[in-house]
């Protein structure tokens, strides 16, 4: 498994380094490949299921059919109710998941709570339970890899930023470079919602810095400054997902002055179904 390259951008007259985790895999890239590390590391006769749930167009949940693609490996896959059109539409990742062979199990909206609960307690041999967005214990080892090639880096800055949804990518990183500050921001749910999300996988370092933008965002809502935002960022030449990379990149220009390492998560792929979004809300 290769190391990803940094590249250097300028953004606003500042300087910004770029740890380039979105060319590891067309699917299998980001924070996602780095938390499904220690699973794709696993032999395929070690397993046959993997279980997850959460969104139907979720980043995990394409990284996990890519992997599950690989492997050979069954992929149930649980959510509420979807809409008619979302199951029509042909890009996105719920349909790239599903023509890699992922099986879309819908939970009524009343059950849903307690029928993810019990999916752990009901796990057989053989198969592996991914909790929503790949919060998982077992995502440690995957970021620690991560973690060493920034710091063999010799990258001349100690600072670093990385988005957060469930925080785990952000958590597991501050763990592993002590003596690197690591700048996120809550993407879904405020700061407080983060940092219980966190608290579930391991104590919170000191060295980990939640930045909140003074606006409240709801998550994969289209705003007019996400849009104009994510413009600028491409005639950088490299494209950032529009879900969770805008408010890192506002809150890493409105309140921070030094140099950055931005680790990209990803979620390039997640970009065709939100700009039909923008579209259609006339912000394109
Ligand atoms: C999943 C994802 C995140 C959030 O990662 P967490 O480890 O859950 O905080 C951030 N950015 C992108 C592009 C993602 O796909």
């Amino acid at each position: 498994m290769n190391v990803s390259a940094i590249s250097k951008i300028k953004l606003e007259g500042r300087e910004f380094f770029i740890k380039r985790d979105d060319l590891i895999d067309p699917y299998l890239a980001g924070n996602k490949y780095r938390k499904l590390y220690k699973l794709l590391k696993t032999p395929p006769n070690k397993l046959n299921k993997i279980i997850s749930y959460g969104g139907t167009q979720s980043n995990a949940m394409l990284a996990i059919a890519a992997m599950c693609k690989n492997k050979g490996w069954e992929f149930d896959y649980y959510t509420k109710p979807q809409s008619k059109t979302q199951k029509t539409l042909d890009i996105g990742n719920y349909f790239h998941s599903i023509e890699m062979g992922m099986n879309h199990i819908e939970i009524d909206e009343s059950l849903y709570k307690n029928y993810i609960a019990s999916l752990s307690l009901n796990t057989n041999a053989g198969e592996f339970i991914v909790h929503q967005g790949g919060a998982i214990i077992e995502a440690r080892e995957g970021i620690e890899v991560l973690a060493k090639e920034i710091r063999e880096s010799s990258i001349e800055t100690r600072s670093i930023a990385t988005p957060s949804g469930t925080g785990t990518t952000a958590l597991f990183l501050a763990l592993a470079l002590k003596e690197f500050k690591v700048y996120t921001t809550p993407c879904i749910g405020d700061a407080i919602y983060l940092r219980s999300q966190m608290q579930a996988l391991h104590e919170i370092p000191d060295n980990l810095i939640i930045l909140e933008s003074k606006k409240k965002y709801h998550f994969a809502k289209p705003y007019r400054e996400f849009i104009d935002l994510h413009k600028k960022l491409l005639t950088t030449g490299i494209e950032f997902d529009l879900l969770y990379a805008p408010s890192l990149w506002e809150a890493l220009l409105s309140q921070t002055k030094e140099r950055v390492l931005y680790v990209h998560s990803g979620g390039v792929s997640g970009n065709e179904n939100m700009l039909t979004r923008y579209k259609k809300k006339g912000f394109i």
